[in-house]
């Protein structure tokens, strides 16, 4: 059998609903679905999700100047993610950028798939530091397996069927379940707990990567900013830990080191494309 089949099979999760796994953090987690399956997972719900919409011509072309300053700043943040986590050297870092403009979110799956919309580049007008908080911030999510986590939650409650608006039913009914949940875990909001670590993380891949640890501050102040006209996407995906703020302003002091030695000269990883 092929695990990507069976993941929500009942008798799994009859077996495992007390499963846990410790974070990166040291934070217990609901772990029913392994990273290495959430990785599996979330290439195909990717390669779906990316297809379809480049098909619909949503996909914002490579050669385009956004396009190349979103991977310049990702491929800065990549380069630190395999320092923190050096086995995600091996992940398939990928961004493409979904040419949305009422849609302020961005996203990173199990594996290092991202994704960001041109809404929340258009409406936040972040400056090069800022976007680098956002996509450091969900690269973290990544690194710190709560895209599994996520899943595990989708499994555990059975909400893998509900993706409207996400993916056409002929997708939907081409992918594997676990797929679904893949591409349902990123829609899902993450835990306020999985919110500070990833606001921790974030910050100082960022610092590392060379971009300015106030803008994690300045970041989410805009990203409030916006949320005039209903909370953004980014903000119902992204609880707020009750506080962010004051957490972010007491570390940002202290990257400030990082930040001033990799400005300079900070390495960079390639990142791929989807296709
Ligand atoms: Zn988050």
């Amino acid at each position: 059998m092929t695990r990507k089949n069976h993941i929500l099979a009942p008798a799994l999760l009859a077996i495992s609903l007390a499963a846990c796994a410790v974070s990166p953090t040291g934070r217990r987690q609901l772990a029913l679905v392994s990273e290495d399956s959430a990785i599996v997972a979330s290439e195909e719900a990717y390669a779906m999700q990316i297809g379809e919409l480049r098909k619909e011509g949503k996909i914002v072309p490579e050669s385009s100047s956004v396009a190349r300053r979103v991977d310049a700043i990702t491929g800065r943040l990549v380069a630190q993610a395999i320092e923190w986590r050096p086995e995600t050297a091996d992940w398939q870092w990928s961004i493409e950028i979904i040419d949305d403009p009422e849609v302020v979110n961005a996203w990173c799956m199990a594996g290092g798939r991202m994704a960001v919309y041109t809404g929340l580049i258009q409406k936040l007008d972040p400056t090069d530091d800022e976007l680098a908080q956002v996509l450091g911030h969900e690269i973290s999510h990544a690194l710190a397996n709560h895209t599994a986590e996520r899943m595990s939650v989708a499994v555990a409650t059975n909400a893998g069927v509900v993706l409207a608006g996400v993916l056409s039913e002929d997708s939907q009914r081409a992918m594997s379940t676990a797929a679904l949940a893949a591409a349902l875990a990123v829609q899902m909001p993450n835990s306020r707990a999985a919110e500070s670590e990833a606001d921790e993380i974030g910050i100082e891949l960022a610092a590392k990567a060379g971009y300015n640890p106030n803008a994690a501050i300045s970041l989410w102040e805009k990203m409030a900013a916006v949320s005039g006209g209903g909370p953004p996407q980014f903000l119902s995906t992204h609880p707020s830990p009750a506080n962010r703020q004051e957490r972010l302003a007491e570390l940002a002091p202290q990257m400030m080191a990082y930040y001033e030695q990799a400005r300079r000269n900070a390495p960079t990883h390639s990142v791929a494309r989807a296709d």
